[in-house]
């Protein structure tokens, strides 16, 4: 890895899984952290967890806000995280997702083409891309010369985006593209499939709930621990020569495995029994495999730490401790305190 440290970076959707566990890496190393958010909710959520950071709220979709952001604060390096990530629900809002994740980083790189004209010099941009780029592809592993051919409305807004990283990296710019293959921790929504089953294993387990409602089991995926993908972002802002970068394990496993490995990890082998199949939670399309090669990003030294059985586990363990304590809280609410009862007995 090069020498780069950034001194200003500014974050977009720092409020999200990577968005915290990056400013937290980044605040770590001493560098200054601009998070942006969307709404003052999230802001206030992100001012408790990492008080060192300098929060904005404010939409990629508005011109001059991110002009005039990046022009105030001046970062050497920007990292678009700002969207949604629900390829299931870019389906219903495909205006919005076209706005914020095709022709928000464009705001962003021009942005910062205006900043670099201004100071002289070259602002390190990092863009979320997606493995959503390659559509449903016929070759595996994906590697970054795997053709772009989306088929969700979520691909095809990142595929823009991707491709105009290219167009400014070639007029000049710093700026690289992480083709982020599915990553997942215990920070993430249960909108996605990872931490549904997670959730729903480790409910069934402590018999709170009776069975998992499930649509493709048979997609296969290339999932990661999220904090390992945070890590090469900042290799990948640190590389001397931007490009576009997958980042991946490289190891494929069916919705399927994710489900028996969850169940396995509670002591159930049975797991077809607690599994319901519901045709409403197929998709109009859905990438049958999606597994990538990261050979490039192993040459700046980047390699995954936690692995899939792992990555179940940690899952499922931390989801089985934070039922166990809820449930543990809706007790106590349930008892009055001691002195309150005692208070109220008859003398
Ligand atoms: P994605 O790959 O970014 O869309 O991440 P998800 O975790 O949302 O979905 C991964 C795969 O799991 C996709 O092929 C989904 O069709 C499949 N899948 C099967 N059942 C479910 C479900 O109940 N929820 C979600 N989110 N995905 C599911």
């Amino acid at each position: 890895m090069s020498s780069f440290a950034p001194s200003t970076a500014l974050v977009t959707g720092v409020h999200g899984q990577d968005g915290g566990y990056l400013a937290t890496m980044l605040l770590g190393s001493g560098t200054e952290v601009h998070g942006l958010v969307r709404e003052s909710g999230q802001a206030a959520v992100m001012a408790r967890s990492h008080p060192s950071m300098v929060v904005h709220v404010g939409d990629l979709i508005d011109d001059a806000f991110v002009r005039d952001l990046v022009r105030d604060v001046a970062p050497d390096l920007v990292v678009n995280l700002a969207g949604s990530t629900s390829v299931a629900r870019s389906w219903d809002a495909p205006v919005e997702t076209a706005n914020v994740l095709a022709v928000g980083p464009i705001r962003l790189l021009d942005a910062c083409w205006a900043l670099d004209e201004g100071l002289g010099r070259r602002t390190r941009i990092v863009q979320a891309s997606s493995a959503e780029i390659f559509g449903d592809p016929t070759t595996s592993p994906q590697d970054e010369t795997t053709p772009v051919a989306p088929i969700t409305p979520y691909g095809a807004a990142k595929a823009f985006a991707h491709t105009m990283v290219d167009v400014y990296r070639r007029r000049g710019m710093h700026a690289s593209s992480a083709i982020l293959f599915n990553h997942e921790s215990p920070r993430r929504p249960q909108t996605f499939v990872a931490r549904k089953i997670s959730r729903g294993v480790a409910s069934i387990a402590l018999g709170l709930q009776r069975e998992l409602r499930l649509g493709n089991i048979d997609a296969m995926r290339d999932w990661g621990y999220a904090p390992d993908f945070v890590d090469a972002l900042a290799r990948i802002a640190a590389s001397e020569a931007p490009a576009d970068y997958v980042v991946a394990t490289g190891v494929a496993h069916t919705v399927r495995d994710f489900v028996a490995a969850a169940f396995r990890h509670v002591g159930i082998d049975d797991w077809a029994a607690h599994v319901v199949i519901d045709p409403q939670l197929y998709r109009p399309a859905d990438p049958r495999a999606l597994v990538g090669d990261p050979s490039r990003l192993r040459s700046l030294g980047w390699q995954p730490t936690v692995d899939f059985e792992q990555l179940v586990a940690l899952m499922v363990d931390f989801d089985l401790a934070e039922l166990q304590q809820e449930a543990s809280t809706d007790d106590a609410l349930l008892e009055p305190p001691t002195d309150a009862f005692d208070a109220g007995r008859p003398r």
